[in-house]
C-alpha cells in the first residue's frame, strides 16, 4: 500500500471493489449481467462469476491482497472470516494465483462451532457462505496484510439461516415486494421495487488500554462488575457536545480514514453525555449495506483504538450509575423512483399515501412490540432499558405534535384541520393541502420516534448488529402493507376504502402512541392502563419470537420459518445464560482473588495500627480505627458470602435443563445476586485506602483519557 497521505474525495472507497471499479474492469457484457444479478435478484451464471472473480482478484492483487475470505455475520453479532490464500500449486513445485468464480460464489466451513440453536445436527456440521453480490467486496487491510472481503450470507446444508444477514436480505425483498404494490395503488406505476434506507448513529466509551487491561471484568465482559460512583459524573452536563481532546481527536481521524477507504459515510463524530463517551454516525444507506457497514465501523473503531493506546468499549453499561451506549436505528423506506415513502411529501396525493404507511407501521409496531422489544436487546441493554437514560422497556411511538394532532382528528372526526395552516385535511379526497412538518420537535425519551422524513429506533444495544431489528422492522411492515394492499386491490371504491382503512387502523392502534415523557413513573402507569406490555427483561421478551402470531407473519413474508425461529429463540436464551455465567464467574473470581486479598491488607493494617496505639501506653482514641476496622471486616465477611452463595446458584442454575429454564434462572436469581455482591464492594471502595484497592477506579477509567 503506498503511504501517500489520505485525501478526500480521492481515496473514499479506495479499498472496495464497488461500481465504479467494477464498470471500470469488468467486460461491458459481464457488467451488465452481473448488474442485473444486483439490481434485480437474477440468477448469476457461473461464467459471469469466473469473470468478476478474476477481475477481482487481479483488483486485490495490486493491492497488495494475498488471501480472500468469504466474510459472514453469524449469529454471534458479530463478524466472522477465514482467510485462503490465492495460492495454487501449478505442479512442477512452483505456483500460480487463482480465484475461482465458485470460490467467489460459494464456500464450505465447518459450522459447528457458530451458534446455531439446535438447528444443525453434529452429524451435519457443514456450513455454506454464499456471495451477496448487493454488498460490494471489499479489502481489509493491517499490519498483518490485506485480504479480499466477500460479503457472504451463511446457511446450512439444508438451506436454514445460520446468521444474521440472510434473514435481513429475505425481509428486504419481502417489504420491496409488498410496498410496491402499496406505491402503485396510488398511481406510481414506475415503481417496481423499493429499498430500507439505514443510518445506525453508534455510541461509545474510550478509556485508556492500561486502565482496561488491569480489570478482568473489563477484559472478560466488556463492563466494570464492580465500581462506586466517584464524586462527579456527567451532572455538570459538561461533556454532551463538549471539546475534544485532542487525542480522541486523533483517534476519530484516523477512524474516519479508515471507514471512508471502506467506502463508509462517516459523517459526524461528537463527545456524548458520559464522560469518555463519544458518538459516530454516518449517512444512511441500504439496510444490507449499512449493516456490513456497521459491523466495520464497531471492528475499526476497537482496532484504531488500539493503535492509540485507548481502548473501546461498545458494551451497553460498562459503568454503573454512568449513561450507557445506545444505537439509534434510522429506518425509511424509499422507492425505486427515488420517493421517501415516510417522507409527508408535497402534493396532496402523496399525504394520503404518507398517513396509509405512518398507520400501517403504528399497527404493526403495536401488533409485534415485544418483539422488536427483543429485537434490540441482548444481555448488555437490560442495564439500559428502563433505567432513567435509556427509552423504558415500553415500545410507544412519537409522533410529534403536528401529526398526532391529525391522527386524533382523523380518529375523531373522519377529516382534520392541519393547526398550522388552519386548512381542512380530508382524508382519501385529492384535494389535501400541504403537511407541514415541524423538524424542530424532537422527544429523547422515546423508543420509537418519528423524525421528519424517518422512523428512529433507540432502544437498540449498542454492541448488536443492526441486522436484527431491520429484518424485524421490515417484515412486520411488510406483512401489514400486505394485508392492506390486498383489501385496497379488492375495493370498488378506492379512495373510500383508503379512508375507512386509516381511520380504521389508527382507531385501533392509537394506544401505542405516545408524545410525553417516556422517563416518568407516569407512563409506566398510564401504559398499563392502554394494555401495552412492559417486558422487563429479555428473557421475558423471547418467547415473542416464537408465538404464533410470529411464526405465522415470519413465514408468510418468507423471512424465517418456524424451525429457524425456534433456533433463534435457543440461541437467544443460550447467549443470555452464557452471557450472565461468565460475569458471574468473573465476578467471584475478582473478589477471591483480588479484593479479598486487597482488603485482608489494609485490615492488617488497621489491626497493626490499632495495637501500636495502644501498646504505646498513653490511652490514644483509636475507636475510629477499630470502627473502620469492624465495619471492613463485615463487608468483608458479607461479600465473601455473597461469592459462595452466587456460586452455589450457578452451580443449581446449571442443573436445570438448557435453554429457557436456564435463563430463567439466571436472570432471577444469579442476577439479582451480582447486584448485592456488587453492594458489598462497592462499599468497601470508598473506605478502603486509595493505595489498596487492587484495580483502577471509575474516577481513574473516566476522567484520565
Ligand atoms: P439526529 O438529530 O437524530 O442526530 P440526523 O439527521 O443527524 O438526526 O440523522 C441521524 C442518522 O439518520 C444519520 O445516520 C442519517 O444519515 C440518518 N438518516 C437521515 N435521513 C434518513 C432517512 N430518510 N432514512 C434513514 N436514515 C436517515
Ligand atoms: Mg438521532
Amino acid at each position: 500500500m503506498s503511504e501517500e497521505k489520505f485525501a478526500l474525495p480521492r481515496d473514499f472507497a479506495k479499498n472496495v471493489f464497488n461500481d465504479e471499479v467494477m464498470k471500470d474492469r469488468l467486460p461491458s457484457d459481464v457488467y451488465k449481467e452481473l448488474r442485473k444479478t444486483i439490481d434485480n435478484g437474477e440468477d448469476l451464471n457461473e461464467k459471469i462469476a469466473r469473470a468478476v472473480a478474476h477481475a477481482m482478484k487481479a483488483w486485490a492483487m495490486e493491492r497488495g491482497a494475498t488471501h480472500f475470505s468469504h466474510w459472514f455475520q453469524p449469529m454471534t453479532g458479530i463478524t466472522a472470516e477465514k482467510h485462503d490464500s490465492f495460492l495454487k500449486p501449478e505442479g512442477k513445485g512452483g505456483i500460480i494465483m487463482r480465484f475461482s468464480g465458485k470460490e467467489l460464489i460459494k464456500g464450505e466451513s465447518d459450522a459447528s462451532s457458530f451458534p446455531s440453536g439446535g438447528l444443525r445436527a453434529t452429524f451435519e456440521a457443514r456450513g455454506y457462505t454464499a456471495w451477496d453480490c448487493t454488498s460490494p467486496a471489499f479489502l481489509k487491510e493491517d499490519t498483518a496484510g490485506v485480504t479480499l472481503c466477500i460479503p457472504t450470507a451463511f446457511c446450512s446444508y439444508t438451506g436454514e439461516a445460520l446468521d444474521e444477514k440472510t434473514p435481513l436480505l429475505r425481509s428486504m425483498e419481502a417489504i420491496s415486494k409488498q410496498a410496491t404494490r402499496i406505491a402503485r395503488l396510488f398511481g406510481d406505476e414506475d415503481v417496481t421495487g423499493v429499498s430500507c434506507s439505514v443510518g445506525p448513529e453508534q455510541e461509545y466509551f474510550l478509556i485508556d488500554r492500561e486502565d482496561y487491561l488491569k480489570r478482568e471484568d473489563l477484559l472478560f465482559t466488556g463492563r466494570t462488575l464492580f465500581g462506586a460512583m466517584p464524586p462527579k459524573t456527567q451532572e455538570l452536563d459538561d461533556h454532551y457536545y463538549g471539546n475534544i481532546p485532542e487525542r480522541i481527536e486523533l483517534f476519530m481521524k484516523e477512524l474516519n480514514e479508515e471507514c471512508w477507504k471502506l467506502g463508509i459515510y462517516a459523517k459526524t463524530q461528537h463527545n456524548e453525555v458520559a464522560p469518555a463517551q463519544h458518538e459516530m454516525a454516518p449517512v444512511f444507506t441500504t439496510a444490507n449495506i449499512a449493516t456490513d457497514h456497521n459491523q466495520l465501523v464497531m471492528e475499526t473503531m476497537k482496532k484504531v483504538a488500539k493503535r492509540h493506546g485507548l481502548e473501546c468499549l461498545l458494551h451497553e453499561k460498562p459503568f454503573a450509575g454512568v449513561n450507557g451506549s445506545g444505537k439509534h436505528n434510522n429506518w425509511s423506506i424509499v422507492t425505486d423512483t427515488g420517493k421517501n415513502m415516510l417522507d409527508p411529501g408535497k402534493t396532496p396525493h402523496e399525504n394520503v399515501q404518507f398517513m396509509l404507511v405512518l398507520a400501517a407501521i403504528i399497527k404493526a409496531v403495536d401488533e409485534n412490540a415485544v418483539l422488536l422489544r427483543l429485537s434490540a436487546s441482548n444481555p448488555g441493554n437490560e442495564h439500559r432499558l428502563g433505567a432513567d437514560e435509556a427509552p423504558p422497556a415500553i415500545i410507544s411511538i412519537f409522533l410529534g405534535d403536528q401529526l398526532e394532532d391529525l391522527v386524533e382528528q382523523i380518529i375523531e372526526t373522519g377529516e382534520a384541520t392541519s393547526s398550522k395552516q388552519g386548512r381542512k385535511l380530508d382524508i382519501g379526497v385529492h384535494s389535501l393541502p400541504n403537511l407541514f412538518l415541524d423538524a424542530t420537535d424532537r422527544n429523547r425519551t422515546s423508543p420509537f420516534a418519528f423524525t421528519g422524513n424517518k422512523f428512529e429506533f433507540r432502544m437498540v444495544a449498542s454492541s448488536m448488529s443492526i441486522a436484527g431489528v431491520n429484518t424485524v422492522l421490515n417484515t412486520i411492515v411488510a406483512s401489514v402493507f400486505r394485508d392492506m394492499a390486498d383489501k385496497l386491490e379488492k375495493a370498488e371504491d378506492f379512495n373510500q376504502a383508503v379512508h375507512d382503512l386509516i381511520i380504521d387502523t389508527l382507531t385501533e392502534h392509537r394506544r401505542i402512541i405516545f408524545n410525553g415523557n417516556g422517563y416518568s413513573e407516569e407512563w409506566v402507569k398510564e401504559a398499563a392502563r392502554r394494555g401495552l406490555p412492559n417486558t422487563k427483561s429479555m428473557v421475558e421478551a423471547i418467547p415473542s419470537l416464537i408465538d404464533d402470531h410470529t411464526i405465522e407473519v415470519f413465514a408468510k413474508e418468507k423471512v424465517l420459518n418456524r424451525t429457524e425461529l425456534e433456533s433463534r429463540a435457543e440461541i437467544q436464551y443460550e447467549k443470555y445464560t452464557k452471557t450472565i455465567n461468565i460475569e458471574a464467574k468473573t465476578m467471584i473470581d475478582m473478589v477471591r482473588r483480588l479484593f479479598i486479598p486487597a482488603v485482608i491488607k489494609y485490615q492488617t493494617v488497621l489491626a497493626k495500627a490499632i495495637n501500636e496505639m495502644e501498646s504505646t501506653g498513653l490511652e490514644l482514641e483509636c475507636s475510629m480505627q477499630k470502627d473502620l476496622l469492624k465495619k471492613v471486616s463485615s463487608l468483608l465477611a458479607a461479600a465473601s458470602n455473597q461469592a459462595d452463595e452466587m456460586e452455589n446458584m450457578i452451580i443449581d442454575a446449571k442443573k436445570l435443563p438448557e435453554g429457557k429454564e436456564q435463563a430463567e434462572a439466571f436472570n432471577t436469581k444469579v442476577a439479582p445476586a451480582m447486584t448485592e455482591l456488587r453492594e458489598s464492594i462497592d462499599s468497601l471502595e470508598v473506605i478502603v485506602g486509595r493505595d489498596y484497592w487492587p484495580v483502577p477506579t471509575y474516577s481513574d477509567i473516566l476522567f484520565e483519557v
